[in-house]
């Protein structure tokens, strides 16, 4: 017997006509089940098969909206496995919809490889947008929102982290991360450790019924977090560093020599770089020269 495709909104049926071939890479909800658009129904409803990371997860959603498409698993544990046989699928000309257990897949979730092996046997590609948690997170935390990084998750190991941090905290640009409740206290500390006590923001538990975000200097929502159990998903938004004022050459000439009777040519860069947020390379040239005497 053949399906006959439909979904459910507002709880009328409505038929979908069968999608082009290809992957379709499908976002779906973060919290709140009315967080998916409509073209998202249409496809998930008319693909030849739907891949969940957690099939019985993504059922609830697919039951909510009446959609009785076929679902199989595709997770990191066994995509490798699964791959071939859903490139053959795309070959043949069929349909196949990827959603992750909420947001968009691809982000901190599994489907990369799919999409890249997908794309070089010459199948089509196809988004389909929605809800991510880090645009939830970033539009809510009031911090600028011209230019920003996504980190995803930091290493859960403090030394790790903190080297990761250290690494971004020269970056001109609003940081957003991906934290695990358990974490989040001591990843906070980090940031602030490694990053100064720059304006943030902790968002939990966003478009659902216990969604808080709590904005404030770094090292109080270390203090803040650091103390209680913390409970949910989490998104912690990082403002870019402060504006420095223009520093002189003469400044960074003193300083360099001062350090240079103390620290080698790259730790005196280093230290310089870092204190006057300027590029690392351009003040080790300008310390290789003075160690050389040929600075004027
Ligand atoms: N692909 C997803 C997306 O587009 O947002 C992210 C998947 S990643 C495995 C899961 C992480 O996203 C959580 O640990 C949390 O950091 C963040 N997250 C997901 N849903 C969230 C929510 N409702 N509120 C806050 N953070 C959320």
């Amino acid at each position: 017997m053949s399906r006959r495709p439909s979904f459910l909104a507002l709880g009328v049926p409505h038929a979908v006509a069968a999608p082009a071939p290809g992957l379709y890479v499908v976002a779906t909800p973060i919290g709140h089940l009315g967080d998916i658009t409509l073209r998202a129904l249409e496809i998930l409803a008319g693909v030849d098969l739907i891949l969940a990371e957690d099939t019985r997860h993504s059922r609830r959603l697919l039951d909510h909206y009446g959609i009785t498409t076929h679902v199989g698993a595709y997770h990191e544990h066994n995509g490798e496995r699964a791959r071939p046989a859903l490139l053959a699928r795309l070959a043949e000309g069929q349909s196949l919809a990827l959603i992750s257990d909420a947001g968009t897949p691809l982000i901190s979730d599994p489907g990369y490889k799919l999409v890249v092996e997908a794309k070089a046997m010459g199948a089509s590609v196809f988004p389909a947008p929605g809800a991510s948690a880090l645009l939830a997170g970033l539009v809510a935390a009031g911090l600028p929102t011209d230019r920003f990084l996504f980190e995803g998750f930091l290493p859960a190991r403090s030394e790790a982290r903190r080297t990761r941090l250290n690494a971004l905290a020269a970056i001109e640009a609003t940081l957003v991360f991906y934290e695990a409740p358990q974490r989040l206290g001591s990843s906070l500390a980090d940031m602030a450790a490694e990053l100064g006590a720059r304006p943030a923001s902790v968002a939990r538990e966003l478009t659902k019924m216990h969604e808080t975000v709590r904005s404030g200097p770094l090292d109080e929502l270390a203090s803040y977090y650091g103390d209680g159990e913390v409970k949910g998903e989490i998104v912690v938004v990082v403002a870019p560093p402060p504006e420095r004022a223009a520093v002189g050459a003469d400044v960074v000439r003193g300083e360099l020599e001062a350090l240079l009777a103390t620290h080698t040519t790259k730790d005196a860069a280093a230290v310089i770089a870092a204190r006057h947020g300027l590029p690392r390379r351009d003040v080790y040239a300008r310390a290789l020269e003075l160690a050389r005497g040929k600075a004027p």
